[in-house]
């Protein structure tokens, strides 16, 4: 397209140029002619001023006009050198004109000694009528020259103007393809945005599994260690009591019984340190803290939790504190955190409409920044309300019950408290606190 746009301008302006040297050309055939008018007329007015006057004055203008006529006459027939039709008519012009100067020379010459036939000359030259072919001549030669300039120029116009729909076309099409270019590469841009999202969605949804996974186990121990720790330390206690009771018996088997008790005692009391271990590991929960940026990890979060909700439209209102961007946690465990108060949310406002998701943070006290997940759902079942946090508390068919136990661990572990409340014209607000990394 850029070599065929280049050839189309090389040739307008070619064309331009060959305009422009015609015009010129036009002009010297004009200028030539005109010259050559005048030097006829020159002579004629030299002879007759000569013939009535005898002044040399008048035969010099008239020698003048004469010498410089055949000269004239030559470059004329240079530049129309090109056409047959201007060589035909520059011939007639050059016979009458030789003609002409044969006839002013003669008169010029009998003028002196021989007036009578220089008038008789004079008076056949006007019959002849040779000046008034000149003058035929010398016309039509400029008719013709105008004529072919037209010509050219209205050639000229037409190619130009053919040249220059080209170049509109391949200006047009050069935009157009510029315009798809530019979709085009958007598009891809577009699309590898996309891809790269995609990615780091799956790479958060993985990590978060791991955690929800590692966060369930835990939470399924610690409840397990406390609902199993009851019923060994009774089996302790009924033990002890038995060894007592057998204290003093004389009975043979009474010694085997004896270390059989003793031997089960250390073995509840094993299981209760297993238990005790179990539940050490589980609390202390390694959390790894680093300085994040809130807006990031609330950003996340929202981006898992919203790919299960996209066929339902969610409002959701993000309004974080300015003033205390960053946090001081363990990002995957806050982004966790994040990830079950939004899905329980939006889960909660399933057959509401419109859905209504608010997040905000705020300063609090202590160094600590509190997180706010609001929702416009039917707000927390009364008989759960005092149980909450507790695992295996679920109102879901599905259920588990462990992803608040869950959001309790993890906000206990950064230090900090949660809690649920009705929401003022219906809903649940949830708060969390977690340590803000910025100075206060
Ligand atoms: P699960 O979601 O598996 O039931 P959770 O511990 O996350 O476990 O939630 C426990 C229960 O708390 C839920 O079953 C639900 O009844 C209640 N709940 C949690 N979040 C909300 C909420 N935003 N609005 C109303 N009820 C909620």
């Amino acid at each position: 397209m850029l070599v065929v746009a280049t050839v189309a301008l090389a040739y307008s302006l070619m064309q331009i140029r060959d305009n422009s040297s015609w015009v010129r050309h036009t002009n010297d055939v004009l200028r030539l002619i005109a010259g050559i008018e005048r030097a006829v007329l020159q002579a004629e007015s030299g002879e007759r001023g000569y013939l009535l006057t005898r002044v040399g004055e008048y035969r010099a203008a008239y020698e003048t006009a004469k010498s410089a006529l055949p000269h004239a006459i030559d470059d004329l027939a240079k530049i129309v050198g090109d056409s047959a039709e201007q060589q035909q008519n520059l011939a007639a012009v050059r016979s009458s004109i030789e003609m002409r100067l044969a006839q002013l020379q003669r008169v010029v010459e009998l003028a002196q000694d021989d007036p009578q036939t220089s008038l008789d000359i004079l008076e056949q030259a006007r019959v002849d009528l040779l000046t008034q072919r000149i003058e035929r001549g010398l016309s039509t030669m400029t008719k013709y020259e105008q004529a072919v300039l037209k010509e050219r120029q209205r050639n000229f116009e037409r190619s130009n103007f053919a040249a220059a729909a080209v170049a509109t076309c391949l200006v047009i099409l050069a935009l157009a393809s510029g315009c798809v270019g530019a979709f085009l590469i958007e598009r891809q841009r577009t699309m590898a945005r996309q891809q790269a999202s995609d990615q780091r969605l799956r790479e958060l949804q993985a990590e978060l599994l791991h955690v929800a996974r590692l966060g369930t186990m835990g939470e399924m121990s610690a409840a397990l260690a406390h609902e199993l720790n009851q019923p060994l330390a009774a089996i302790a206690n009924y033990l002890k009591g038995s060894r007592r009771l057998l204290q003093d018996s004389t009975d043979k088997s009474a010694e085997r019984i004896r270390t059989a008790l003793d031997k089960a005692a250390e073995q509840a009391l094993r299981a209760g340190e297993v238990i005790q271990r179990l539940r050490q590991f589980v609390s202390r929960g390694e959390t790894e803290k680093t300085n994040e940026r809130l807006d990031r990890i609330v950003d996340d979060a929202l981006a898992l939790a919203l790919v299960v909700a996209k066929d339902r439209a969610v409002e959701v209102s993000v309004n974080l504190d300015p003033t205390a961007e960053r946090v001081l946690v363990d990002k995957v465990q806050i982004q966790q955190l994040l990830l079950n108060l939004i899905r329980n949310a939006l889960e909660a406002m399933e057959h509401q409409e419109p859905r209504e998701l608010e997040i905000s943070s705020r300063r609090g006290e202590d160094g600590m920044l509190e997180v706010v997940v609001a929702d416009n759902g039917p707000g927390i079942d009364p008989q759960l309300a005092d149980k909450l946090f507790l695992p295996f508390m679920t109102t879901k068919t599905s259920g588990m019950g462990v992803g608040l136990s869950l959001c309790r661990t993890i906000v206990t572990a950064h230090g900090g408290d949660i809690q649920a409340e009705p929401r003022p014209g219906g809903g649940t607000v949830f708060r969390f606190t977690i340590p803000s990394a910025d100075p206060l």
